[in-house]
């Protein structure tokens, strides 16, 4: 009997959990929820996530149908007068230094990868990154790049994908965006204020960076054309 009681008590308890995120997801429109549930960020992760990948679709969504709707802005120039020439990398693997030409694809990877790493973990969608291409010791093909691995944040299939040139390098920027976002940095020199394809460009990049293929069509998220 007493078991019986706390099968009973567990399964009203996973109810009532279900009825609150239910209710949760209803009210993410809601702006002052958003700001007391960034408040509760810390205890509540799960629900969180849920929350930010579906704040993340919205935003992916209304970029691709309302492009016009994003603004870029140029942003202010600040070149290293004598950039060293070479960087020194560390695996976290092996612990050996590599050392990788400053302004080389390598370099430039190497450059980044420490805040890369660092903010994956703050994505709702869970990315890994595999930067043993970056350590001449580790290295299998001596291809300087980034793999990534995404567990889709739709339907957690695994696939993966890559980092091998500066062009995708400047768009991984994009995936640490706080979405929505209304206004977006276009780099240095001058932009244009509103820029449709580049908002498509983006779009396809970090919707193919969250969310496999099959997904990327259920949220209608593709372009027709
Ligand atoms: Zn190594
Ligand atoms: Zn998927």
């Amino acid at each position: 009997m007493k078991k019986n009681e706390k099968i009973i008590s567990l399964a009203m308890a996973a109810m009532l959990a279900m009825n609150s995120n239910q209710a949760i997801s209803e009210e993410t429109s809601d702006s002052s929820f958003d700001e007391a549930q960034s408040a509760t960020a810390t205890n509540t992760g799960a629900i969180n996530s849920a929350l930010d990948r579906q704040k993340l679709v919205d935003a992916l969504k209304s970029m691709k149908n309302k492009p016009e709707e994003i603004n870029f802005h140029s942003a202010m120039c600040y070149k290293m007068a004598m950039p060293p020439a070479v960087y020194e990398y560390t695996c976290p693997d092996c612990g050996q230094i590599s050392t990788h030409k400053y302004q080389s694809i390598a370099g430039r990877l190497s450059r980044q990868i420490a805040s890369v790493r660092r903010s994956l973990p703050n994505l709702p969608v869970k990315i890994s990154v595999n930067e043993t291409a970056l350590c001449q010791k580790c290295s299998k093909t001596g291809q300087p790049e980034l793999a990534f691995t995404t567990n889709c944040g739709n339907c957690a299939a695994t696939f993966t994908w890559k980092i091998t040139s500066d062009k995708e390098l400047a768009k991984l920027d994009w995936l640490f965006l706080d979405y929505p976002v209304k206004s977006i940095s276009s780099g240095p020199g001058r932009g244009k204020t509103i820029d449709p394809d580049k908002v498509r460009e983006m779009v396809e990049f970090v919707s193919g960076c969250f969310f496999c293929p099959e997904c990327i069509e259920k949220l209608q998220l593709n372009y027709k054309d």
